[in-house]
């Protein structure tokens, strides 16, 4: 099943396997899925896959997959490109384990604060020569509702549950979050919380307060956080304090080639990617399971458009506007901007079903 992948694709699709938990060893679960030795290959069954990286569970491979996958994108910040990090798989599977969107995970760093540690480093190398402004945006999106992570409000009125066992906000009159596109085609979003930071430690203190706002905001019938997507915004403004220098014929010498430049990397922590069970009877479990299959069946069509270079060559429609999740991240998907997926993957043999949709579907993304 592999194929031919173009050096200029802006869509890397990585897969991480994680190994078998504690629960899984106490069920007696089999691994039955190989990662081939030296190749980016995964087998399950009969079915063999083949992605950009695959990350298996021995070594450091969060460090490796933050090198391979995501530096790059950290440095294309820095000359303007916007960049997005996917984490997709079943629930269990290792996306926020992955992602770092928890924060604490025993002594495992995942994505996120590397990714801060690495901005804060080439800025420390810059800031002689260039301005820098960074605004955090933490947001979830759920049942195609938007919901702001960092609300200042949120903490000191506190949830309700509205009926159906889910929380809500009851913060009177508080208009949702809107996702906005502006006629330059930058998105975003009207009435979330964006926090100036300037430094990594505010910049984590955003995570973690976000991440537990995420967290509270789950009820113990339902876990919320398995059914929405959580999107970490970092955005970084630079302006230039002096002029370039240049070498002998006219380039300028530094990264940064413009007096200005805006540019956004969102770290996404999606949604479980099961299958949708029909469990209440009033159906209303199922609904948000139709929603949210929405946006990650937005998010395939989407990225599958942009990985088909005959497709892209010809102009063909891309669907950002089939979901909230693709609408908000439109300006940072295709175009000039990098896109990493990280399909996580769970070795257990009783989740192998998901486990083969998972490769799937990260397959259909090459
Ligand atoms: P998800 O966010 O996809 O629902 P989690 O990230 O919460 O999944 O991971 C589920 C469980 O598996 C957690 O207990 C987590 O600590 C553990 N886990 C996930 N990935 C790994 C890994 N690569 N190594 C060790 N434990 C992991
Ligand atoms: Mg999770």
């Amino acid at each position: 099943m592999t194929m031919e992948h173009g050096e200029d694709c802006s869509v890397k699709v990585a897969v991480h396997v994680r190994p078998l938990i504690g629960d899984e060893k106490l069920q007696g679960c089999k691994d039955c899925v190989a990662v081939v030795p030296g190749k980016p290959q995964v087998q399950i069954g009969s079915h063999s896959f083949t992605f950009d990286h695959v990350y298996g569970s021995t070594g450091t491979p969060s460090a490796a997959m933050f090198d391979e996958c995501v530096a790059p994108l950290v440095d294309g910040l820095f000359q303007g490109y916007n960049a997005t990090v996917l984490a997709y798989g079943q629930t269990g599977s290792g996306k926020t384990y992955t992602m770092g969107t928890a924060c604490k995970e025993g002594s495992h760093i995942g994505i996120i604060p590397r990714a801060m540690a690495a901005l804060f480093d080439k800025i420390e190398n810059l800031k002689s020569q260039v301005e820098f402004q960074l605004r955090i945006s933490f947001i979830e999106i759920l049942k195609e509702e938007v919901r702001d992570l960092l609300d200042p409000t949120a903490a000191t009125v506190g949830k309700v549950e509205n009926g159906n066992g889910h929380a809500k906000l009851s913060v009177p009159g508080k208009p949702p979050v809107q996702i906005r596109e502006a006629s330059n085609g930058v998105i975003t979003l009207a009435g979330s919380t964006e926090v100036h930071v300037s430094t990594q430690k505010e910049m984590t203190a955003c995570l973690e307060q976000g991440s537990l706002s995420r967290a509270t905001g789950s009820t113990n019938m339902n876990n919320q956080s398995s059914r929405s997507h959580a999107i970490f915004t970092i955005t970084l403004e630079q302006m230039r304090k002096t002029d370039p220098i240049m070498t002998a014929d006219g380039m300028p010498i530094e990264e940064m080639n413009e007096d200005y430049l805006c540019a956004k990397l969102h770290l996404v922590d999606l949604a479980g990617s099961e299958r949708a069970k029909r469990t209440g009877s009033d159906g209303l479990r199922f609904k948000e399971g139709v929603h949210i299959n929405r946006g990650l069946l937005a998010l395939g069509n989407v990225i599958s458009a942009l990985g088909d270079e005959k497709k892209r060559k010809e102009g063909a429609h891309v669907p950002y506007r089939d979901s909230k999740l693709t609408r908000l991240l439109q300006d940072s998907l295709g175009g000039n901007s990098k896109t990493v997926m990280i399909a996580c993957i769970s070795p257990a043999d009783i989740n192998a079903e998901e486990t083969l949709n998972t490769l799937k579907y990260a397959n259909r993304a090459r």
